[in-house]
């Protein structure tokens, strides 16, 4: 805490979300008080707390302040499943063009089912077959008789997420990326990700190693044989599933960290969603969005407290504080004073 007043103040936009947001939110923020971080929060609403206060989910104030501020922590946001919205979560990073979505992994509670996981997943962000192209065809009285989804990747945006992935494995001394497809099938639509994957991977050889897998296969071995991956980098639906199977690897949801990237931002976020079975009951993990504020330390360069707090994370959890997702029975705020107090 000490060095705090050296830091120069950063100016950061804070999202609290929906469901356990604003819980997780403020645990997370008292920790990193506590910790001396130079965040100067903007605070903004989005997604259902936006749409009470009667307009957009996406509002243009938090538009115009993470443009300002170029990096954000988001809590989770609820999409209404009715309503014609369309994910808040999916519009800002294309309002950002946030190309990277990367998840690391790291086994935190030691004699779980899986010890010793260290596992990086980066999924293409912006394209494939979450671009949300998508209509129905009626066929006799049903107007939704047939639905169709087009799915969009480019030669440019593989190309950059395949070499933001070596890129990565080049600086934190990872040894092999693997590029997870489903070129068997999807021949156009992944089978160009695999050849944008083979011709980066050239230009890394000897560096890093490359290797490739289809999905399906992928899903199998990391459950059998979790420890042979180190780097996944793959398209956006695979991604998104894989980065949820991981998170199981590592004790769940509640543990799992992501960075949204792009070139002029970045906003860092749980994995896990509003979680609306439990909000309001003091009850939600706060780590994913924690160890997600540690990852937005290591993006500025405050590698040092982003490793502080990670450590105080594992004290606490070895000391066997723990949420109940976690199997233990401390609320958010004990848990988030317990970590505090191992800082
Ligand atoms: P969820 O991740 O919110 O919850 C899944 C399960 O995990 C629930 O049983 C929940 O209680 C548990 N869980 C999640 N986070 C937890 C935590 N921190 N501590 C303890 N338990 C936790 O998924 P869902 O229920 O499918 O989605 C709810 C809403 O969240 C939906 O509207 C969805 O669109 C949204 N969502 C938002 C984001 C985001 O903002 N990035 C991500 C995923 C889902």
């Amino acid at each position: 805490m000490s060095n705090a007043k050296a830091l120069r103040p950063i100016p950061a936009t804070l999202i609290p979300g929906d469901g356990i947001g604003p819980e997780i939110t403020e645990a997370v923020v008292s920790i990193l008080d506590a910790l001396g971080t130079p965040f100067e929060w903007d605070r903004q609403v989005g997604g259902m707390a936006a749409i009470k206060e009667g307009g957009d989910p996406l509002p243009s104030s938090l538009i115009d302040s993470i443009r300002r501020t170029k990096l954000a922590l988001k809590g989770p946001l609820t999409t209404p499943v009715s309503g014609g919205f369309r994910s808040v979560n999916v519009r800002l990073r294309e309002e950002f063009g946030l190309y990277a979505n990367l998840r690391p992994a790291k086994t935190m509670m030691p004699g779980g089912r899986y010890d010793d996981i260290d596992i990086v997943l980066v999924r293409e962000n912006l394209e494939g077959l979450y671009v949300g192209f998508e209509h129905y065809i009626a066929v006799g009285d049903d107007p939704q008789a047939v639905a169709i989804s087009s799915g969009i990747n480019t030669r440019s945006e593989a190309r950059r997420i395949i070499r933001f992935a070596f890129e990565y494995a080049l600086r934190h001394g990872r040894k092999k990326v693997t590029i997870v497809h489903k070129a068997n099938v999807l021949k156009a639509l992944t089978g160009l990700f695999l050849e944008a994957g083979r011709e980066i991977a050239r230009e890394y050889e000897g560096r890093v190693q490359m290797d490739e897998r289809i999905v399906d296969a992928c899903a199998m071995q990391l459950v059998l044989n979790p420890w042979q991956f180190d780097v996944i980098v793959t398209t956006n639906l695979f991604g998104d599933i894989l980065s949820d199977l991981i998170a199981g690897l590592i004790g769940g949801l509640g543990m799992a960290p992501g960075a949204n990237i792009g070139e002029s931002a970045a906003i860092f976020e749980a994995v896990h969603g509003s979680a609306p079975d439990i909000a309001g009951q003091g009850v939600a993990n706060p780590l994913a969005m924690l160890l997600a504020a540690a990852l937005m330390l290591d993006h500025i360069s405050l590698g040092d407290q982003a490793n502080r707090l990670r450590a105080a994370v594992l004290r606490t959890l070895r000391d066997n504080v723990r949420t109940r997702d976690l199997g233990g029975a401390a609320s958010t705020k004990d848990f988030a004073s317990a970590i505090v107090a191992r800082l």
